[in-house]
């Protein structure tokens, strides 16, 4: 176990500096969504978090929910975890990265380790299709050290 109210404050915190790097405005909703995407290091979809706001402000119409996802993963503080539909935060938002998700079948439990460049094998395979990447994302899916 740690201490998530660290990984909680050091993503907002990196929010307001990337956003004002980015010259855009972190809005209360912007906020909102992110700390609930930070309430866990496991994935939560766009239905959770529409209905959790919803518990805590005045009903949200979900375009505004799926424009904030947009917004957030647009500035690279959260990432969409594809096989699940569902999203995660970034704690490296400040760089520009390649993720390798870890992904526990049990607990739900997402690792985010950055892929930088030269480390993994996509360098050699975009290279040699003449692809130029933009970004990518590898989700790995298994059982956690304590899972399995
Ligand atoms: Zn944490
Ligand atoms: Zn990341
Ligand atoms: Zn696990």
């Amino acid at each position: 176990m740690h201490d998530h109210q660290v990984c909680i404050n050091h993503a907002m915190q990196m929010a307001k500096s990337v956003c004002k790097r980015n010259k855009q405005e972190l809005t209360p909703l912007r906020q909102a969504v992110l700390k609930l995407i930070w309430n866990s290091h496991q994935p939560v979809t766009a239905y959770q978090i529409l209905a959790d706001l919803s518990k805590k402000r005045k009903m949200v119409a979900p375009p505004t929910v799926y424009r904030t996802l947009e917004f957030l993963e647009k500035n690279g503080l959260i990432h969409k975890i594809e096989s699940l539909k569902a999203f995660i935060g970034c704690s490296h938002p400040d760089q520009n990265h390649g993720s390798v998700f870890l992904i526990c079948r049990k607990c739900n439990y997402v690792q985010e380790e950055l892929d930088m460049h030269g480390q993994s094998n996509i360098d050699k395979i975009v290279n040699k299709n003449i692809f130029l990447p933009q970004s990518y994302v590898i989700e790995v899916i298994g059982f956690c050290k304590s899972c399995h």
